[in-house]
């Protein structure tokens, strides 16, 4: 076991579902580069919400300037790409663009969000999710279904986003599925045995701990999407405190190995 750990690359310790305030999230993505930066992440996934334009769960004035839509896409792509390489300066932190794409309907059963990781061309959810996910695939993007709930309980019951739970047609457009979503445990994903990871859902400072996904390949942006859209296992850790300083995501990935190996 200790030969085969020692052939494999160190896991990448990463935050694969990130919201800025190009969407709900507090902080500029600036400020999210240096929170995860600054903790020692390997690589950080920018995945601001783009919704349908009639959205059921959004107030009628903010339809229209709420979120990552058309007109503002390729404006947001600019911001997270030009931190990409302020972080990776910094930080020896990867940033890869994406969105979030998001299909809120009247009922849980008919609601579902998937992460798109990688995808740097708009993708409209205003015919449906099914098609929006088939071009984010298209693109290379990896597709990642974000909080499936089946009964999970969750404050807002009408809130929850139940499709990917209830729909075999719409799994098969997903490359991997949240077991976690910060500590939010999806079990019939384990139990259907499908391939997951783990993500923060990161909207405020408080989102920083919880469940993240360790994935063993290169650090480079390419290298993540194609290991997410392959059959590869994924790793999940749990990090509730913050890193100690000078102490990267992927020297703890390795003690976590060395653990695993000496075990
Ligand atoms: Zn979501
Ligand atoms: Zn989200």
């Amino acid at each position: 076991m200790l030969t085969l750990m020692r052939n494999r690359l160190p896991p990448l310790l990463c935050e694969l579902h990130a919201h800025t305030t190009w969407s709900d999230g507090d902080l500029s993505v600036r400020e999210l580069v240096d929170l995860y930066g600054g903790r020692g992440f390997d690589v950080l996934c920018v995945t601001d919400h783009t919704l349908r334009t009639d959205d059921p769960w959004l107030e009628p004035q903010d339809r229209d300037t709420f979120g990552v839509r058309r007109d503002v896409h390729a404006a947001y792509v600019s911001d997270v790409l030009r931190e990409a390489g302020r972080a990776h300066a910094m930080y020896g932190l990867l940033v890869i663009p994406g969105t979030e794409l998001t299909y809120n309907a009247d009922c849980p059963e008919g609601s579902a969000h998937a992460v798109a990781v990688g995808l740097t061309r708009f993708a409209s959810v205003d015919d449906g999710l099914d098609g929006a996910l088939e071009t984010a695939r298209a693109a290379g993007a990896a597709i990642i279904a974000a909080h499936p709930f089946d009964d999970e309980p969750w404050p807002d019951p009408t809130r929850r986003t139940r499709r990917f739970a209830i729909d075999p047609k719409l799994r098969r457009l997903a490359h991997r599925f949240e077991l976690f979503n910060r500590t939010t445990l999806f079990g019939w994903v384990a139990r259907e045995g499908l391939p997951f990871v783990a993500s923060g859902d990161f909207h405020q400072p408080t989102h920083l701990g919880g469940w993240k996904t360790l994935l063993p390949c290169e650090k480079d942006p390419d290298a993540v999407v194609a290991y997410l859209r392959s059959a590869r296992p994924a790793y999940v850790t749990r990090v509730d405190d913050a890193l100690p300083p000078g102490l990267t995501g992927s020297l703890i990935a390795a003690e976590h190995c060395r653990t695993a190996s000496a075990a």
